[in-house]
């Protein structure tokens, strides 16, 4: 089981209502946070799920919008007792030490240690972090942007009546169960005996700055959710949304149709844009249950079988 959380769904600046676009997630009891923009801080708070538990931070880009909250988070983080065996570690693109430490000037003691990680963007670079695998690509965007796959993979089903048909006792099946196999007076019994197919894992897509393209869409291709950016709601802004290196709800709705996602939410709304609820249709044409990102909206993906 995965829980996200969204902390704010706003672009380029945070507004009285609405801070800026950010999402937590929440899997064995530890968070990673993704992005970090002002104001991030006050929305984890009013969350409740907790600061210390942070022990990963990916971040898109280094847009202010994105990262700007970074040293207060620190700090705060410093000041919740997170103890020195306890390092977070900061994802991001290229330069992400040397960003992070020009920030941390106003930062500069912290209790627990950081642990850099670059990602350039390679699928097959991948993150393990305690089950929680995350891999990136990159976005079309104004700079480097890292849009995000956070996955867990499952193992195959235990299948009692196949493991009683070996005739191996009760009390070796954990074994097979482990994929470890057991030698029992004198016979060698296979996980592969009494274990079922492979099964899907769970996964979720961070898509946010960026232009739709091909190469996101297979990289985000059959998640359980995808965050979408939908910065801008009137079609009329399609021009807007090329220039700047953005979306609207209807090619976010449609980056939902192609990936087959089975959950969409739109999130960095354009501080324009006053009621985000207001251009649903643009995307609903397209995607018919889409979300339209709200603060602190939570889920929870959970196996179907
Ligand atoms: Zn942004
Ligand atoms: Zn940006």
């Amino acid at each position: 089981m995965i829980d996200v959380a969204l902390l704010g769904t706003g672009g380029t600046l945070p507004l009285p209502n609405r801070f800026l676009s950010s999402a937590l997630v929440r899997y064995q009891g530890q968070l990673t946070l993704i992005d970090c923009g002002e104001g991030t801080q006050v929305s984890l708070r009013k969350l409740g799920w907790g600061l210390r538990e942070i022990g990963t931070i990916l971040i898109t880009h280094f847009h202010a919008d994105h990262i700007s909250g970074m040293p207060g988070l620190l700090l705060t983080i410093g000041n919740s007792e997170r103890g020195k065996s306890e390092p977070v570690t900061i994802v991001g693109p290229k330069r992400i030490r040397h960003i992070v430490e020009s920030l941390r000037v106003i930062a500069p003691y912290l209790p627990f240690p950081i642990i850099y990680r670059e990602m350039t963007g390679d699928p097959h670079d991948e993150i393990n972090q305690g089950g929680l695998k995350i891999r990136s690509c990159i976005g079309d965007h104004e700079i480097p942007c890292l849009i995000y796959r956070l996955s867990i993979d499952r193992g195959p089903a235990f299948l009692p009546d196949k493991a009683k048909a070996t005739g191996l006792p009760v009390k070796y099946w954990k074994h097979l169960q482990r994929g470890e196999t057991v030698t029992y007076e004198g016979k060698t019994f296979y996980p592969d005996e009494v274990l079922g197919p492979p099964r899907r894992g769970l996964s979720l897509g961070y898509m946010t700055d960026t232009r739709p393209n091909q190469n996101l869409v297979e990289f985000l291709s059959g998640v359980d959710l995808l965050i979408c950016e939908a910065t801008y709601g009137d079609p009329a802004d399609y021009p807007k949304a090329v220039e700047n290196k953005h979306m609207t709800y209807a090619e976010a709705a449609l980056v939902g149709v192609t990936t087959q996602a089975k959950q969409l939410w739109l999130t960095h709304f354009s501080p324009a844009n006053h009621n985000p609820e207001f251009f649903r249709p643009q995307a609903e044409a397209l995607y018919p249950h889409v979300v339209i990102g709200r603060e602190h909206q939570t889920t929870t993906l959970a196996f179907t079988d």
